[in-house]
């Protein structure tokens, strides 16, 4: 059931040029959720340090963003939030809301959830830059919980420095055999030793002959998820294997 909560940014932490963690204090309030939801900020944004609100961008505002904390975190939640060009709210969120300036969080909501039992042995999560959120919630669930679910993460992203948590995610997957991940760049310079180039089918099949039973989890802006959704169908998974978050 969906609850409002009054909290508090109590952390920004830079992880790329355009992306930053931000952590939210829930103080006393505990909010339950399950791994791959996300929450609705409501946010009344002030003007300053330069930013200005008007007739058409007004004063009150919503977004959603997929929780990344772990589900078994019970006293703050972090979200990742990528600045986007142009971007009104999420500019105000990185650049402008200093620590210590409150908002509301609203929610869990959403569906594109990973249950502790699976009816699943393996996920694929395709990810491209902040679609990676979720999926953080999800490896430091699995890790922190000792849940028995196998999650491969294939991240896609411009560049080395757009990897969004690299050093964590290098660090859990080595931690927790259950974790694994291959990073691919669109614009890979000569020294990347990794996978080079948008998500392709053969970047997956080394997954897919464990005969595990295995679910896919999509997750980033409708392009991306479009085209990975385009990619599996045509190598044969099941729609219902597939679940899909989009930003937009
Ligand atoms: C269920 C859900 C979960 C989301 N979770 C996240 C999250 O964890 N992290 C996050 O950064 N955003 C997330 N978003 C997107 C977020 O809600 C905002 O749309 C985004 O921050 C842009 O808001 P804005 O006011 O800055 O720009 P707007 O003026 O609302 O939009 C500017 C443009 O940015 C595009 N856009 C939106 N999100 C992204 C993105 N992540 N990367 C590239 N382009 C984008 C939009 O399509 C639009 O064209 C999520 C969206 C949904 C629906």
């Amino acid at each position: 059931m969906p609850q409002e909560f009054k909290t508090k940014l109590k952390e920004k932490k830079q992880l790329t040029p355009d992306t930053w963690a931000l952590t939210f204090d829930l103080g006393a309030q505990t909010l339950v959720f399950q791994m791959g939801q996300f929450v609705m900020l409501k946010i009344l944004l002030h003007e300053k340090k330069g930013f200005m609100v008007n007739e058409e961008k007004k004063q009150l505002q919503y977004r959603s963003y997929s929780i990344a904390s772990s589900a078994a975190e019970k006293n703050f939640i972090e979200l990742i939030v990528k600045k986007t060009a142009d971007g009104f709210v999420s500019r105000y969120l990185t650049e402008i809301m200093d620590i210590g300036n409150e908002l509301s969080i609203m929610g869990p909501y959403g569906n594109f959830i990973l249950p502790e039992n699976p009816p699943y042995e393996s996920i694929i999560f395709i990810a491209a830059g902040s679609g990676v959120a979720p999926c953080l919630c999800m490896m430091r669930t699995i890790n922190t919980r000792a849940l028995p679910i196998y999650l491969h993460l294939l991240f896609s992203n411009k560049t080395e420095a757009d990897i969004i948590a690299r050093k964590e995610i290098e660090s859990l997957c080595a931690d927790n055999l259950l974790l694994s991940y291959d990073f691919t760049l669109t614009r890979a310079d000569d020294s990347w030793q990794g996978l080079k180039g948008r998500i392709h089918s053969e970047m997956l099949t080394p997954r897919l002959s464990n005969k595990k039973r295995t679910a896919f989890y999509l997750c980033g802006v409708p392009a991306m998820v479009n085209e990975a959704n385009a990619l599996l169908e045509n190598m044969g998974v099941s729609p219902n294997d597939i679940k899909q978050e989009i930003y937009n």
